[in-house]
């Protein structure tokens, strides 16, 4: 089956509706099958490279909190939007000179992974007089294109970050390998797990209610199974991106390189 077959696109209300419907519940039965409760698992709906015509149909349906990867497409698509009630959560790396776009209007940052990140955020926070939510990232794959801090540097980080007051520490984030193989998969996701218990049992006051973000549309019920509190779900509420994943997540070599402008759908 093609991605486009598995995850059709919405174009009305009643399709995002029933996207998500669909979603929640597969969502609510991983949840059980863990002996978990549905309530514990929270669905972040990503729109990246979603048109704005198509955000506010998402939005028609519902959808409060969005999840956006660049920071240049959130920052338009919060502007252009700004009469909807939108709550935006960046979830991609970030470049420092970005960070008073995020400081001015997101409502959380999930992919934290340097001090001088923290340190920038937190500098346009304060100043703006604000604060949000954070994640840290970890890189549970041991992928060399995958952002997020090493496992063993989150402990010395985790003490770091309470210097930055405007940052509120709720938990960890990461993407696991991007594989059908379900046995490279769930390691990742457990490992995150593992990290985030052994830095409550070391400090609990450093890592918030010690979410764990974690889980996309092609493995966000193995996710759950193994602890996932919030999912960042694109495609399968959306519908299949054409836009390449390697324009997400690219070199972190290339780190300060500006990648291609946000790519559109093409108009139909
Ligand atoms: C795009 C993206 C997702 C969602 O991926 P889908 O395959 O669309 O569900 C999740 N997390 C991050 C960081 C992303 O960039």
């Amino acid at each position: 089956m093609t991605s486009a077959q598995r995850y059709p696109t919405a174009r009305t209300v009643e399709e995002f509706a029933a996207n998500l419907a669909r979603v929640r519940s597969r969502i609510d039965r991983a949840a059980r099958r863990a002996g978990r409760s549905p309530d514990s698992v929270r669905l972040l709906p990503v729109s990246k490279t979603v048109p704005e015509e198509r955000v506010r149909i998402a939005v028609a349906a519902g959808m409060r909190t969005l999840g956006e990867n660049k920071v240049q497409e959130a920052t338009r698509k919060h502007r252009n939007l700004a009469e909807l009630p939108i709550e935006w959560s960046i979830i991609g790396h970030l470049q420092t000179n970005k960070a008073r776009d995020v400081a001015a209007y997101a409502h959380e940052f999930q992919a934290l992974d340097s001090l001088r990140v923290a340190e920038a955020l937190d500098r346009r926070l304060q100043a703006a007089g604000r604060a949000i939510d954070v994640f840290v990232q970890v890189n549970t794959s041991a992928e060399q294109q995958k952002f997020g801090l090493a496992p063993d540097e989150l402990p010395g980080f985790l003490r770091a970050l309470p210097t930055y007051s405007s940052l509120r520490v709720r938990g960890l984030m990461t993407l696991a390998v991007f594989s059908d193989d379900e046995t490279r998969v769930r390691p990742c996701f457990a490992l995150l797990r593992s990290l985030r218990n052994q830095a409550r049992e070391a400090d609990p006051d450093l890592i918030g209610s010690g979410e764990l973000s974690m889980g996309m549309s092609g493995d966000y019920e193995l996710a759950i199974e193994e602890g996932a509190t919030v999912v960042r779900v694109g495609q399968a509420i959306f519908g299949a991106r054409t836009t390449p994943d390697l324009q997400y997540w690219p070199d972190p070599a290339l780190h300060d390189v500006p990648t291609p402008l946000d790519q559109q759908e093409p108009h139909r």
